[in-house]
């Protein structure tokens, strides 16, 4: 079904994989029983009359090789000893392939990832067409389990302890380029253009097979890098010193939050103690230990919805047929403008990006000549594709150019009747084109109002910085047009990113969930009830956000902060901070105290060293101030009164109609503000903690700390059902 077996005339095994079920090639069982039908056979073959010298593993699979396990089994998958044994299964696969008497070649055409990778980590040979995109990669650890089937065991021995950690412990992909100079592949083929007819990447695979063949089976000294890595690695002084190195830095980095980079660790470290079948013995029980953890159930949850999250949506592009978009226009040069530019310029499209003054100007350009050079000199981006981009880069202070666009975006300063203005003088010039404002909190009614043409105004919010943040959050107006939704929408695809599309309303989603966040860390816990700021940020930085609330609110600006909660104010008391407590912010907007791009906000910056709190700052602020003299809270307070406090808006903003899905609202938080992804979700978060205790909770809240935490009539009538958000 899945596997398929031919010998050619110069005695050449193709074994040709094919997931009839399936569009990329999955490891799901079938695969697994195919694969040892179609091995009985070679063996077979190879005891009783060895006709064939070599074999090549191929994809019936365009551009992709095997994309690696079936995520919904491990998702299923509830018993450690169940999932030990899939690993176990999957290595056994590998090792019959290992143990071939004859040499054995991945012909990888494309995308190899996890099981694909180990697939043809257990071959002698990897031929790869060659390529400059991530196609190569062990990305178990994103979704909280580890490689199972052989990578931890085979990838050092190949590319060397230090490079192998590099790729397992972050999930990381790299290019068969990359892979070539690693010597994780040992012949790159140019890539898969048609020849006569033939396949001419097919053509080339047998023509070095059929050389391999000819000069018997000792592999060729490809791998002089790795046999230096293994050089390094041969002592155990050397491989401690990288072990711990790479310890030291998964602590930074998961703060101890995802056991999965851990258990890798410690089993690519076993891998130079055991001998090979021991090793992948314990490779495969860290396997199934990691398999049942929450936190693996909760990433893969979160992988499930990023997809998801694009079928479904993608609804909006079955309605109605996106315009095609060759060229953007973007106004304003500052941090989004220049951002959003270089964007569009990576995915091939022109851009014509406009200031009001010359500098400004010239400021975005030297950020998009900088990120390209900077590109260039990390050998990502060819100098002649980095000039190509810039060749399609146009920027001036004129209206005109943008006659050329389908759609512009803006992404001037933060105020209505600018955006009022431009939307006017962008129409005077252009009238049937696509308006979508990168306004985070302004009304995108309001602002369509002022148009000749509202169907044609729309919010596409990126998330600052452009080129990391993986959310678009695209907002609908009343009068938006189904085909321009659909529009903006697959732009948003094209660009790489992941789209919700929410309804307009004060903060839309991910704003208006941060804005209650903020509000109760800076203006309740902090400003009304003496809370320590450094306490609250540990507090929620160990519970699983990517920074603690006065953190986030520097890196996005006091004054931006400032007036970002005010725009939430229309939405009810709960947004409106007693004038004392208000005062703290805004008294620190007057004074200058604007965050990290000033250098000083709630906590102070220098260059090379991690923030200080800018205690001294805030006592100027607040003549009480006494740093060490500030009240703590609960844990548990602090982290209900900040999270609890989040879905309770969240369940809100479904009951409203301005988010369509549960899924929507946790794909926002994820990838908008980075909530914790081994949480699952906002709401997923809720669904495991149980909806009637969180209703619970919040009933006790609202007794001691205020009306804000009645429960949304959402969340009560769910409790009272036993529902869930998620199924
Ligand atoms: P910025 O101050 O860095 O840049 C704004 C630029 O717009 C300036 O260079 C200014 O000269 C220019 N400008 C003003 N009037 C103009 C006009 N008539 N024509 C062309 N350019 C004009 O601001 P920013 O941080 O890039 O924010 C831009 C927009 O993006 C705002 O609406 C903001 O709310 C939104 N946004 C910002 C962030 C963020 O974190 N910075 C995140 C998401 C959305």
């Amino acid at each position: 079904q899945s596997v398929d077996l031919i010998v050619d005339s110069a005695s050449v095994a193709w074994i040709v994989m094919d997931n009839k079920t399936k569009g990329v090639n999955v490891i799901d069982l079938d695969f697994v029983e195919d694969m040892n039908s179609v091995l009985d056979v070679v063996e077979d073959l190879l005891q009783n009359k060895p006709t064939i010298k070599i074999i090549i593993f191929i994809s019936a699979k365009k551009d992709s090789f095997v994309v690696g396990a079936d995520i919904a089994s491990i998702y299923g998958v509830l018993d450690q000893k169940v999932a030990e044994a899939g690993s176990r299964r999957g290595q056994a696969l590998f090792d019959r392939i290992n143990a071939l008497r004859i040499p054995t070649v991945a012909a990888i055409n494309g995308v190899a990832l996890g099981g694909g990778l180990e697939l043809a980590l257990a071959c002698t040979y990897r031929f790869s067409v060659e390529g400059k995109k991530p196609t190569l990669g062990l990305p178990e650890i994103k979704l909280g389990v580890i490689p199972g089937a052989g990578g931890t065991v085979r990838l050092p021995k190949v590319i060397g302890l230090q490079e192998s950690l590099g790729i397992i412990l972050q999930g990381g992909s790299i290019s068969p380029k990359k892979a070539k100079t690693l010597g994780l592949v040992d012949e790159l083929i140019p890539s898969n253009d048609r020849f006569v007819g033939e396949d001419r990447f097919l053509w080339n695979v047998r023509r070095l097979a059929i050389e391999v063949m000819d000069n018997g089976t000792t592999k060729k000294n490809y791998h002089a890098n790795s046999i230096k890595n293994l050089a390094l690695d041969g002592t155990r002084l050397g491989r401690k010193i990288v072990g711990n190195a790479a310890l030291k830095k998964l602590d930074q980095n998961t703060k101890g939050k995802y056991p999965a980079p851990y258990a890798a660790l410690e089993s690519v470290m076993n891998s130079f103690k055991e001998p090979n079948q021991r090793a992948l013995h314990t490779e495969a029980q860290l396997f199934g230990r990691m398999a049942v953890t929450p936190e693996c159930k909760n990433q893969i949850a979160v992988f499930n919805m990023m997809e998801s999250t694009k079928k479904i949506n993608n609804r909006f592009n079955q309605d109605e047929q996106p315009i095609p978009i060759r060229d953007v226009s973007v106004i304003g040069a500052g941090v989004m403008g220049s951002g959003i530019a270089q964007l569009i310029l990576s995915k091939g499209l022109s851009v014509y990006m406009k200031d009001i003054q010359d500098d400004f100007v010239q400021r975005g350009l030297d950020y998009i000549k900088n990120i390209l050079s900077e590109s260039v000199s990390r050998g990502r981006l060819s100098p002649e594709e980095s000039k190509s981009r810039l060749s399609k880069l146009t920027s001036g202070t004129q209206y005109q150019p943008l006659t050329n666009s389908q759609i512009v975006i803006e992404a001037a300063v933060e105020r209505m009747d600018l955006k009022k203005k431009i939307l006017q003088d962008v129409e005077s010039i252009s009238s049937d084109i696509i308006f979508a404002t990168n306004t985070s909190t302004l009304s995108i009614d309001e602002l369509a109002s002022a148009s000749k043409n509202p169907s044609h105004v729309i919010g596409m919010h990126f998330f600052n910085p452009v080129h990391k943040m993986p959310l678009v959050e695209i907002i609908t107006g009343k009068q938006t047009s189904p085909k321009v939704i659909s529009t903006v929408y697959a732009l948003s695809l094209r660009l790489g990113k992941t789209p919700i599309v929410v309804r307009d309303g004060p903060g839309f989603l991910v704003n208006r969930i941060l804005g209650v966040f903020m509000l109760e860390a800076a203006g309740r816990l902090f400003a009304q009830e003496d809370g320590d700021l450094v306490q609250i940020d540990k507090v929620l930085t160990n519970w699983g956000f990517p920074m603690g609330a006065f953190r986030l609110m520097d890196e996005v600006g006091i004054d931006v902060a400032d007036h970002s909660g005010k725009t939430l104010t229309s939405l009810g008391n709960r947004f409106v901070l007693s004038s004392t407590d208000g005062n703290t912010v805004e008294k620190m907007v007057k004074k200058g105290l604007l965050g990290k791009k000033v250098n000083k906000g709630f906590y102070l910056y220098e260059k090379g060293a991690s923030p200080v709190p800018n205690h001294s700052g805030i006592k100027e602020l607040m003549p009480n101030y006494d740093a060490s003299h500030r009240k703590q809270f609960s844990t548990n307070d602090i982290i209900d009164r900040c999270v609890l406090l989040m879905a309770n808006e969240a369940a809100l903003i479904l009951q409203e109609g301005i988010a369509n899905s549960p899924q929507d609202v946790d794909v926002g938080m994820i990838f908008g503000t980075g909530f914790a992804p081994f949480r699952g979700g906002l709401l997923n978060y809720v669904d495991q903690r149980g909806i009637k205790a969180v209703v619970k909770r919040l009933l006790e809240l609202k007794n001691r700390f205020g009306e804000r935490f009645t429960p949304a009539p959402l969340l009560q009538k769910m409790a009272d059902n036993n529902e869930k958000f998620f199924p």
